[in-house]
């Protein structure tokens, strides 16, 4: 093995320097030699030179155990320096600015909560009203059982990623129309944690995750409506670096009923009565989603009316009753009368005269009502 450069020396910095010094000398050669935007040959090896002297000088306890014995020195700290200690995304961070704020100081191996997850399901008008219990399936990652997260085949050694430098992100200068912009991306090779491990987990590839399909119940509560979210915690994406689980989100989407329109915590029907229902009033049985109930229709109602039926309607979400189902009545104008049915119109249109009458203004009113304006 060659004679080790001086690290001071490496570093450019008298053996007197302050920490400030070592710092401010050890980011600006960093900068310039870093293999990703320096591709001389020979950058990447001054790099690690670079790192290696500056993880001895910093560590109070190696610059003295140096300082007094030089590189054998650094034999009772177990040989190579641990470059891991070393944020190149706050180097590089101060040295680009990036246009889209994404500037991210990150810990590596700091917790992060596991991603959120979403489903959809979709429900019927009924089990939205009353609620239901379903039970979903959904793929998501779990922790590898095999390597228990860690992406290598247990008993396997780790080295430092050689494509990042130990640094967890690559960077790749690109040509665009505002200038040169820096990219920055997670590490393809080792995945964002700047080491490998010599023996990838056999069972997940390293990812240290795998795929699992799971099956869950889901208690939807009554009075739902399509938007609603019901979210089952913990169920998302595993954490990482022990961080949370995220969250599972189960996104709802209420199917159209026949007859019911929902509005808010009401439900809208729509009815169609007859001529002689209208006009002489009815107890009639209409559809609601507790079953058949009778309305009573009082004689001479007009089409457009609307009805209530008291409590007839959704269950408020957070509890106190329900809304009210609203019945607007449609009289039905027969198309097809048979002999009787005609004889007795003619009779009744005898008693009935011919006159019309043009009513009194409030049509406009009556339009923008229907209108909803
Ligand atoms: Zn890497
Ligand atoms: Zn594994």
């Amino acid at each position: 093995m060659a004679a080790k450069r001086d690290y001071y020396e490496t570093l450019g910095v008298p053996r007197n320097a302050t920490a400030e010094e070592l710092k401010s000398a050890f980011r600006r050669l960093a900068r310039q030699y870093h293999p990703d935007v320096n591709k001389d040959p020979g950058a990447e090896e001054k790099f690690k030179e670079l790192n290696e002297a500056y993880a001895v000088l910093s560590d109070d306890q190696k610059r003295a155990a140096y300082d007094r014995y030089g590189h054998a020195g650094m034999d009772g700290f177990g040989g190579m320096p641990d470059f891991t200690n070393i944020d190149l995304s706050d180097l590089f961070g101060e040295m680009f600015g990036f246009p889209f704020g994404g500037r991210r100081t990150r810990d590596r191996n700091a917790p992060q909560r596991g991603a959120d997850l979403q489903y959809n399901l979709t429900l019927d008008f009924e089990e939205a009203v009353f609620g239901v219990d379903k039970t979903i399936e959904f793929t998501r990652d779990e922790i590898c059982h095999h390597c228990s997260g860690d992406g290598a085949e247990p008993g396997s050694k780790k080295h430092t990623c050689s494509t990042c430098g130990g640094a967890g992100e690559v960077r790749r200068a690109r040509a665009t129309l505002l200038g040169n912009m820096i990219q920055v991306t997670t590490c393809p090779d080792c995945r964002g944690t700047g080491e490998l491990y010599d023996q990838a987990c056999k069972v997940c590839s390293g990812r240290g995750q795998e795929r699992k399909q799971v099956r869950r119940e889901v208690k939807i509560p009554a009075g739902v409506d399509s938007g609603n979210q019901v979210r089952l915690n913990g169920e998302g994406q595993p954490g990482v670096n022990g961080g949370p689980q995220g969250d599972l989100y189960v996104a709802l989407n209420v199917r159209n009923h026949k007859f019911f329109h929902r509005q808010d915590n009401d439900i809208l029907l729509d009815l169609d009565i007859n001529i002689a229902q209208a006009t002489l009033g009815a107890e009639v049985e209409v559809p609601t989603v507790d079953g058949p109930a009778m309305l009573n229709v009082p004689s001479g109602i007009q089409p457009g009316k609307v009805l209530r039926m008291r409590g007839k309607g959704v269950p408020h979400l957070r509890g106190g009753g329900r809304g009210d189902q609203m019945v607007m009545v449609n009289v039905a104008i027969p198309t097809k009368l048979n002999a009787e049915q005609r004889q007795l119109f003619e009779q009744l249109a005898a008693t009935m005269g011919t006159e019309v009458q043009p009513r009194e203004s409030g049509f406009l009113d009556k339009l923008k009502d229907a209108l909803g304006g």
